[in-house]
């Protein structure tokens, strides 16, 4: 039976700088104004983070509807369609918004291409608060929702001369470009937007765990469930042929997991704090196990912060 000897730590992991702004985002409001704040939404898709602002006073909403009226409202990094907008208007609530902006540059090329009369392929996952987002943009007819390669052999556009295809931002690089391929295998017309959807973190992240999938018997990805670039990095390790197991945090392992596993390699998902990373490696070191950083990509993308 063989034992754990080493942890491939791989880089990039982590926050990305769409995540780092949406929770600075928060915090800055909170020092600039009393609490109860609002977020509509989880900020991001970790339970630690939100637990780690509700003990601040942040309160984490799903309905505008139910944000009192005048209130100080935080909209979440993964992007909100103009008839919220509307609606905190009418509210007179304060709007802050956390969208991340490769984020908001979908919701922007979904409203310029819809205003040129095309009809939008829009890639992503049913009910992902940014597929919902985007898909809220234009009118339902010029918009349809592409879950699955299945779907993409057998939509029907009503036309096929002005076509895109649009994607969500934390998608899997591989089984979008499958779907793409199959798109334009049937609609030799669809363009695809200036710049390729899926964003630098996802497409980082993912190459990076085929690195660290290279090295390891087994991955983990510290993460929560309902974050879609968590999700696909597991997915990731797994269609490159090792186990790989998803965590919120230390507590969570499985000491079974490790069973005959000598080489383990950890990422996290771009909404996972450093803190939980930190707890995970610790928990390895404290049992003398040996630390490698894998740098596969070294990222340097930062985004400016709106002015609170
Ligand atoms: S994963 Fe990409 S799109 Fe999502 S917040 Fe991070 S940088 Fe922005």
């Amino acid at each position: 039976m063989k034992k754990l000897k080493k942890i491939y730590l791989v880089s990039p992991r982590g926050f990305c700088a769409g995540v780092k702004r949406a929770v600075e985002v928060v915090n800055l409001v909170l020092q600039k104004y009393k609490t109860p704040i609002y977020v509509r939404h989880q900020i991001v898709h970790n339970r630690h983070v939100i637990s780690d602002f509700e003990k601040k006073g942040v309160i984490f909403i799903e309905d505008i509807n139910e944000i009192p009226d005048n209130s100080i409202v935080v909209f979440s990094a993964h992007g909100s369609s103009t008839d919220l907008y509307q609606i905190a208007k009418r509210k007179k609530l304060k709007i802050f918004d956390a969208v991340c902006p490769l984020v908001n540059k979908v919701h922007v090329e979904a409203k310029k291409f819809y205003g040129q009369g095309f009809f939008i392929f829009y890639i992503g996952h049913k009910n992902h608060p940014e597929a919902i987002g985007v898909l809220k943009e234009v009118p339902d007819k010029s918009i349809v929702l592409i879950k699955t390669l299945e779907d993409a052999k057998k939509t029907i556009p009503p036309q096929t001369d002005k076509l895109i295809v649009l994607t969500q931002t934390t998608l899997s690089f591989d089984d979008t470009k499958e779907i793409i391929n199959c798109l334009k295998k049937r609609f030799p017309k669809l363009i695809l937007p200036p710049a390729f959807d899926i964003c630098y973190a996802t497409q980082n992240r993912q190459n990076a765990v085929k690195e660290l999938a290279k090295k390891a018997d087994l991955v983990l990805v510290i993460g929560s469930k309902e974050s879609s670039n968590s999700n696909r990095l597991k997915e990731v390790a797994e269609k490159s042929g090792k186990r790989a197991y998803l965590i919120n945090d230390k507590s969570e392992i499985k000491t079974s997991w490790l069973e005959n596993v000598e080489n383990l390699g950890i990422t996290a998902g771009a909404s996972a704090p450093k803190y939980l990373i930190e707890e995970v490696v610790n928990y390895f070191k404290k049992q003398g196990v040996e630390i490698e950083e894998l740098t596969v990509i070294k990222e340097n993308i930062s985004f400016p912060l709106p002015i609170i």
